[in-house]
């Protein structure tokens, strides 16, 4: 008799811990897995895949007014619940090939919430059972948050809301400044919600490159969005007209709805981290080695939960990295470096690599390589849309260090850049590459001329 109901169990069937179930179960192992809400998790169920559909069926607007100088005049009207019906339809049938997937595998699926009683027994708050298993896998992602003291929280909402709201706003204050909060202001203003966005910092998207941030924001206000810097929020006030914002700069802004955007914390709460003897980092997250494996030799931790890199293939690659290492003797981690992201903004940004003041910091003398040029697509139009792309490169070995895109498509450019920069290419075997015309793309191989940025000119 094995001295455990499971070798596996995982809580949290999401991006991490569906496929390290399966590819688990696939070494023959007994894995079951609990998941209190929709298979699928955040990305599925309420982060990327409804994201970028909501980011498609905004973008239309602006293919609209371009369309028009093409010589189509189309008569537009958008239907919020329609397309939420058929967002939620196609939600559910995704949640249903994972689950789906999960059987096919062989792994045993609770669908209810988990709780470690001691470091091998996990309550099933349903069923009222107790179950065992050899090994543990947490993989309960993260939440959104909103501050607790802002007096009038009450009357905003998170994304979570955000992809089920009975009607559109006719208004929108978006606060927050990192990607989900771009991604939704632009989501809303291209639907036609008079939208602001509302950051504390003095640029949006810190931690991105300082020349993608300054373009994007100009971008996104030359679509539509007002965005306020520098500002906080003192109190939400419900008024007979709408949700008073008043913020700590003096700026009032009236709305019919507000949105938090300002933080995701890794989800642990209730989860009996105690009674299994897990430690927590001072953030809140599971404290993990390179490994994956927590403080408790058996007890192990991926994805959101652990705040390393909180992205959908980075959760992955890292339940792909702890089966090598629990279940195939082939101890695995994932390398964290060149890992290329998005912010389906509009227009969006694809960044992989170093931002040049990360670079600078790194190397000290650095060469750069800078464009900002209209797409040909709008060059028909009144429209004044420009990409900006950006090479970062270190003038010793000549090796591309980063390279960032703000622009169409520039999520599909950078999945291919990123390749290139993760298998260690130089700037002479980038430029070695013909160019394709005519695209947006070209401009990446035909920069030549070094950009030194004006306050480095004016002090040379
Ligand atoms: P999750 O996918 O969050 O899964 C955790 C699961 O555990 C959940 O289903 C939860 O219900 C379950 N759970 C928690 N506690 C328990 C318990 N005690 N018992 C049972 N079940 C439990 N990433 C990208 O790469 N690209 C994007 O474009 C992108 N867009 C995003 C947009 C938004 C609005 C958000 C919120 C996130 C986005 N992300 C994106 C991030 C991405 O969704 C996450 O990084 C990813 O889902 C993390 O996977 P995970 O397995 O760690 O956790």
């Amino acid at each position: 008799m094995p001295q455990y109901d499971y070798d596996l169990f995982v809580i949290g069937a999401g991006s991490g811990g569906v496929r390290a179930a399966r590819l688990a179960a696939m070494t023959g192992a007994r894995v079951a897995v609990a998941e209190e809400h929709e298979v699928g998790g955040t990305c599925v169920v309420r982060g990327c895949i409804p994201k970028k559909f909501m980011v498609y069926a905004s973008d239309f607007s602006h293919e609209f007014k371009v369309a028009k100088s093409y010589g189509w005049h189309v008569e537009a009207r958008f239907d919020w619940r329609e397309f939420l019906t058929a967002k939620d339809i196609e939600i559910a049938r995704l949640s249903g090939i994972y689950t789906a997937n999960l059987g096919k595998a062989g792994v045993e699926l609770f669908h209810e919430r988990a709780q470690f009683v001691d470091p091998h027994r996990l309550d099933l708050k349903n069923s009222k059972r107790t179950v065992s298993a050899e090994k543990v896998l947490i993989a309960t992602g993260g939440r959104p948050f909103k501050p607790d003291d802002l007096a009038g929280v009450e009357h905003a909402i998170t994304s979570e809301e955000a992809f089920h709201l009975p009607h559109l706003p006719k208004r929108i204050v978006v606060v927050g400044g990192g990607y989900i909060a771009v991604e939704f202001a632009g989501i809303f203003a291209g639907l036609g919600v008079e939208t602001t966005l509302v950051y504390r910092g003095s640029n949006i998207l810190r931690g991105f490159d300082d020349d993608v941030r300054a373009h994007l924001t100009d971008q996104i206000e030359r679509r539509g969005i007002r965005v306020i810097l520098g500002g906080t929020h003192e109190v939400i006030e419900k008024r007979d007209s709408g949700l008073l914002s008043k913020l700590d700069n003096g700026i009032e802004v009236e709305s019919d709805q507000v949105m938090f955007a300002t933080g995701r914390k890794p989800y642990t709460h209730g989860l009996g981290l105690d009674a299994a003897g897990v430690k927590l980092k001072p953030t809140g997250a599971v404290a993990v080695d390179e490994y994956s494996r927590t403080n408790v030799e058996h007890i192990w931790a991926i994805g959101d939960v652990t705040d390393r890199m909180n992205l959908t293939p980075v959760a992955i690659r890292e339940a792909i990295a702890f089966c090598e290492t629990a279940f195939k003797n082939h101890p695995s981690k994932f390398d964290y470096d060149n890992v290329p992201t998005a912010v389906f903004s509009q227009p969006p940004v694809g960044t992989v690599g170093l931002t040049e003041a990360e670079a600078r910091k790194h190397c000290g003398k650095i060469d750069v390589y800078l464009s900002r040029f209209r797409p040909q697509k709008t060059t028909l139009t009144k429209i004044d849309e420009r990409v900006m792309m950006k090479l970062v490169v270190d003038p010793r070995d000549q090796k591309i260090l980063g390279a960032h895109i703000v622009g169409p498509e520039a999520a599909e450019m950078i999945q291919f850049a990123a390749i290139a920069i993760k298998a260690g290419i130089t700037k002479p075997q980038w430029d070695a590459t013909c160019a394709l015309h005519p695209t947006i793309g070209e401009e990446m191989v035909t920069m030549r001329e070094k950009y030194i940025p004006p306050e480095l000119a004016a002090a040379e």
